[in-house]
């Protein structure tokens, strides 16, 4: 799921160097969150850092971009260039030097 920033945020500024896919910035009014970069923090953290920082808890889920766990996956990995046919196989194999 992407999230969204709803209009209670007080533009507070704390949440947008905390993305780490830069996908809030800070709109006409208030900070938006772009859904197209937004994975749910999935690939990088285990909790969405936007939500862990927020003071006023206005990061709800996106309920127009419904993204399971997988599709997240897809997009982190689209976002960072890290495309990998073989189906998630994070370990590394190979001599450490
Ligand atoms: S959940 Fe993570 S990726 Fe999505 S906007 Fe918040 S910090 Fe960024
Ligand atoms: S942390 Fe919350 S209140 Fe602050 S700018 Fe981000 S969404 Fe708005």
């Amino acid at each position: 799921m992407a999230l969204m920033i709803t209009d209670e945020c007080i533009n507070c500024d704390v949440c947008e160097p905390e993305c780490p896919n830069q996908a809030i910035y800070l709109g006409p009014e208030i900070y938006e969150i772009d859904p197209d970069k937004c994975t749910e923090c999935v690939g990088h953290f285990d909790e969405p850092q936007c939500v862990q920082v927020c003071p006023v808890a206005c990061i709800p889920v996106n309920p127009q971009r419904i993204e399971n766990r997988e599709t997240l996956w897809q997009k982190y990995q689209r976002l960072t260039g890290k495309v990998d046919d073989a189906a998630a196989a994070p370990a590394a194999p190979g001599p450490q030097s």
